[in-house]
């Protein structure tokens, strides 16, 4: 049987500040250089990789004489803005290899509402898909730690790490921790405690093993690791909790170290579509012509020339009915465009779109991979 590292093509890497940061609170230069080379590895067998990277706030801690007494909210945002250029560096630099082809980082600050408000939550995934589709780019996320506040943070980057799994349609994310996995108990307490090798659903006996947060540095620990599992496997991303500490920790554990495998019963195709006909109202209407109805049976996506009407008011990344002629519901997908600039649209040519919009998100109203075809149509929405 295939490991889940084998089978998977969209690997996000999760790695903590604990590891990125040492002992002597410097950079482990040698260790990170490792990880870009398992990256690198990674890309070569055609897999595609994320890393979502902490540090910035231990980095600029330093940066800014801080030590390490508890800081204020907006320290913590000025030693982010500073930790975070030193942060992106040493990955810039672990990624130039002398031997072989160097990698270059494509820094990406994410916010909460980029991954909750449908609009942005567009934007951030079509410039990682973009960034993703180029061989020698590995697009490196953490969170905009310098501008928002508490209440408007993810806050960790465990859960972070899910939301782009579930963002980009992922299929594995891997935690690279300070443990090797989950336990029944703390096994930092208890060293005989029973570790938990697969999971395949997060019951309240899981949660309940999570506990607190056991690291100084990161803002992690298994709690929230549980609920990065809970957004991934909701998503069909498989997850894997592993030990990083060592030299080469993706090799290691492709390789089959111990690690706990959490494992979705979906894929993110399949649980994004799910998503979609399930809890996203529709909020608009596109009626399409006969050649647009036959094209999206084919597995084609909507493009404006087949709309014949826009109903509704609604924003670009909400969800809308699309229906025949006849007035049959065809299926349900997310709008490229708002309705606003659809009804401009609607009839035209792809090409056109720029020309009358005056700028273009992309050549499709409804994308085939944002839509979930009815299996019968039905006169009712
Ligand atoms: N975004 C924070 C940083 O870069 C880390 C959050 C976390 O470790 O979970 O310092």
């Amino acid at each position: 049987m295939k490991t889940i590292f084998e089978q998977a093509h969209r690997i996000i890497i999760k790695v903590g500040s604990s590891l990125i940061i040492g002992e002597n609170n410097r950079v482990r230069e040698e260790w990170l250089k490792t990880v870009a080379e398992d990256i690198a590895h990674l890309r070569g067998l055609g897999k595609q990789v994320t890393v979502i990277t902490s540090g910035a706030v231990g980095l600029g801690r330093q940066t800014l004489r801080y030590g390490a007494r508890k800081l204020e909210l907006e320290e913590k945002q000025a030693a982010a803005a500073c930790g975070q250029i030193t942060l992106i560096s040493h990955w810039a630099k672990a990624f130039q290899f002398e031997n072989s082809e160097s990698f270059y980082p494509a820094q990406i600050l994410l916010t909460l509402d980029d991954s909750e408000n449908r609009r942005r939550y567009l934007n951030a995934r079509s410039t990682l898909e973009t960034l993703l589709a180029e061989p020698h780019i590995i697009p490196i996320v953490n969170e905009n730690d310098t501008v928002a506040t508490e209440e408007l943070k993810v806050g960790d980057n465990d859960r972070l790490a899910a939301r782009v799994a579930q963002m980009i349609s992922a299929d594995l994310l891997v935690l690279l921790s300070d443990i090797d996995g989950l336990y029944v108990e703390n096994p930092f307490i208890n060293p005989a405690a029973e570790f938990i090798p697969e999971v395949s659903r997060i019951t309240t006996e899981i949660e309940a093993m999570a506990g607190g947060s056991g690291s100084m540095l990161g803002s992690g620990g298994m709690r929230t690791k549980i609920e990065a599992a809970k957004i991934a496997l909701a998503a069909g991303c498989h997850m894997l909790i592993g030990k990083g500490a060592e030299m080469h920790p993706l090799e290691r554990l492709m390789k089959g170290e111990r690690c706990t495998s959490f494992r979705a019963g979906a894929t993110p195709k399949s649980a994004r579509k799910h998503w979609i006909s399930g809890s996203l109202k529709a909020l608009g209407v596109y009626t399409v012509d006969e050649g647009a109805a036959a094209a999206l049976q084919n597995g084609k996506s909507l493009l404006p020339a087949g709309v014949r009407e826009v109903e509704g008011a609604f924003e670009r990344g909400d969800a809308v009915i699309i229906k025949s002629l006849r007035g049959e519901v065809l299926g349900k997908g997310l709008s490229a465009y708002s309705s606003i600039d659809a009804k401009r649209i609607i009839g035209a040519r792809s090409s056109e779109i720029e020309k009358v919009l005056g700028f273009k998100y992309r050549d499709t109203l409804v994308h085939r991979d944002d839509m979930v075809l009815e299996i019968s149509g039905r006169k009712n929405i």
